[in-house]
């Protein structure tokens, strides 16, 4: 299976633009290898540090593919994802959100799923399509809190595939998206571990999942 086009077939009914990484830039080259080395099999290599590269510009551009990917998941079953249906965001009967960004909300709002979803999703693309955060220019500076707004971003897009599997899977069956979830899942995982980027704690939605995904290790 082609990783790079496994969304392809799908006539996307987009939860929100996808984010584009501009061509010409390096960051464009990096998404590219990574397409291409994802293509190969072997995810833990597909997602170690290329050579001579930069951590902070793979994990930015990896970061971007992750909305990208998310985005789309998300997309396929908002209209399954309603304030009826998922008056809470929650990932399973034991873990529920409440939503805050640190910065315009501070204290947690209790919402549903989509609403939550909604915000998150906001949020972070707010973060990527921020210049001081991510910038896309070459000879312009990572500021020096890259890597804790990346671990923060990736905790939280993590929250939308823990809801998900958790709550939407019989929903993913139907439509035959299971195997594009669990490959999606299976390269975040892969990646957030590889760069010990989200607490152990954060995962335990998903830990039996993701014990069984990471088994074979590879
Ligand atoms: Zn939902």
């Amino acid at each position: 299976m082609s990783f790079t086009s496994i969304f392809g077939g799908r006539s996307a009914k987009t939860f929100r633009p996808k984010k584009n990484i501009p061509e010409g830039t390096h960051q464009y080259e990096l998404m590219k290898h990574a397409e291409a080395t994802l293509g190969s099999g072997n995810l833990r290599q597909a997602v170690s540090l290329p050579d001579g590269e930069d951590l902070n510009e793979w994990v930015a551009v990896n970061t971007v593919d992750f909305f990208n990917q998310i985005n789309m998941l998300y997309g396929t079953i908002t209209e399954f994802c309603t304030p009826e249906v998922c008056p809470i965001m929650s990932a399973g009967p034991r873990y529920e959100y409440h939503w805050a960004d640190g910065q315009t909300v501070k204290k947690p709002i209790k919402c549903s799923a989509p609403k939550y979803i909604d915000y998150l999703m906001t949020w972070v693309q707010d973060q990527l399509d921020d210049e001081t955060v991510f910038p896309s220019k070459i000879g312009v500076p990572f500021p020096k809190n890259f890597s804790t707004m990346a671990k923060t971003i990736l905790k939280r897009l993590f929250r939308v595939y823990a809801h998900i599997y958790h709550q939407h899977f019989s929903e993913i069956v139907k439509l035959q998206e299971e195997a594009h979830l669990n490959t999606s899942f299976k390269h975040f995982i892969f990646f957030v571990q590889e760069f010990n980027l989200i607490d152990r704690k954060e995962l335990a939605p998903l830990q039996e999942l993701i014990d069984r995904l990471t088994h074979t290790g590879k």
